[in-house]
């Protein structure tokens, strides 16, 4: 997601949708706080399915090397 569109000064106050106040020129940043997490709530739900906790879990991850050598 790109950043928030809605930007307020922060010198005046002055919500605008520029990063630079078109009042006084001066530096506006986010208005309010993303409404995304960017933690994936669902993680450990995947993590649950992919067995990750589970020994052998390692390795039955691909490796780069084995292809390599080769
Ligand atoms: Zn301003």
């Amino acid at each position: 997601m790109a950043r928030q569109l809605m930007q307020e000064c922060r010198d005046c106050g002055t919500y605008c949708l520029s990063l630079k106040c078109p009042k006084c020129g001066g530096v506006a940043t986010a208005a309010a706080p993303m409404k995304w997490s960017p933690e994936d709530k669902r993680a450990h739900l995947r993590r649950q399915i992919e067995g990750v906790e589970k020994q052998g879990w390692s390795e039955s991850l691909p490796t780069l090397s084995s292809s390599e050598e080769e």
